[in-house]
């Protein structure tokens, strides 16, 4: 049997599956990932993308932060791909469980996925830094530069950056989710940031299925392996 026929079976007999992604499921979606090729981070800026999306960089120069933020990391035309689709339609059927992201896109959410675990937020919600008040991304981006508050504040995207902790709540909710799969599918990621990537140690079924263009971390202790386009091989499993 090929590995998408494994997987075939494996998802026909199942209502407990989990999914965990990163940036990979949504390149198809015109998103770039962050450690491609030509992703964002072998592109040339005048400091380092994880310089710019640091905490420390956002507060010490918030208006080059901006200019790189919504120059890069803000796609609001891209639309869900197949993986995205298929996820959503695992869940409606008593499937899947749960789809945890470290993706910040919304296009789950876009696809119809109801409990996304959005570790690394959302660039769909900003908040006034000074009286908490909500923003759009809409609203965002028809800003100038820093975008500012009615009250003069400045509006911070509820994303993750770097040096900045996980909310303890969705980090913990997962845990239960992956601990208590029947099978984790890892998707599109290279399980290298942390402490995100650490989460699928905690799963303890027989299995782990990684689908990825590239090799990572866990393809040892995988049971299944599939290599390739994620959007591509899910089309193909529906
Ligand atoms: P990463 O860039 O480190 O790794 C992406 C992985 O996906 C790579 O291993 C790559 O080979 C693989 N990949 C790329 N396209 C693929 C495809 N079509 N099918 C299968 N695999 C594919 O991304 P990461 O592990 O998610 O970590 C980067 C961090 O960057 C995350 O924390 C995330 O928050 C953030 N990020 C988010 C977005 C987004 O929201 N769409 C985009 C870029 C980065």
């Amino acid at each position: 049997m090929n590995e998408i026929e494994q997987l075939k079976q494996w998802i026909s007999a199942s209502d407990n599956i989990v999914f965990f992604g990163g940036a990979g499921v949504s390149t198809e979606s015109g998103i770039p990932d962050f450690r491609s090729v030509d992703g964002l981070y072998n592109q040339t800026y005048a400091y380092p993308p994880e310089t710019i999306i640091s905490h420390s960089f956002y507060q010490q120069n918030p208006k080059e932060f901006y200019r790189f933020y919504k120059d890069r990391m803000l796609f609001p035309e891209a639309k869900p791909n197949a993986a995205h689709r298929v996820l959503a339609k695992w869940e409606e059927n008593g499937k899947l469980r749960a789809v945890i992201t470290q993706n910040i896109d919304g296009l789950h959410q876009a696809a119809g996925s109801k409990e996304v675990l959005e570790l690394h937020g959302s660039v769909h919600r900003n908040y006034c830094t000074h009286c908490k008040k909500f923003y759009s991304l809409q609203e965002i981006l028809s800003m100038e530069g820093v975008p500012r508050c009615s009250c003069g504040g400045i509006i911070k995207p509820d994303v993750v950056l770097y040096e900045e902790g996980l909310d303890d709540h969705i980090l913990q909710k997962s845990v239960s989710y992956i601990r208590h799969a029947d099978i984790l599918i890892i998707g599109g990621t290279s399980l290298v940031v942390y402490p995100a990537a650490g989460l699928v140690n905690y799963y303890q079924g027989d299995k782990l299925v990684v689908i990825n263009k590239s090799v990572t971390p866990m393809d040892g202790q995988a049971d299944l392996v599939i290599s390739g386009k994620i959007g591509e091989i899910f089309s193909q499993i529906e």
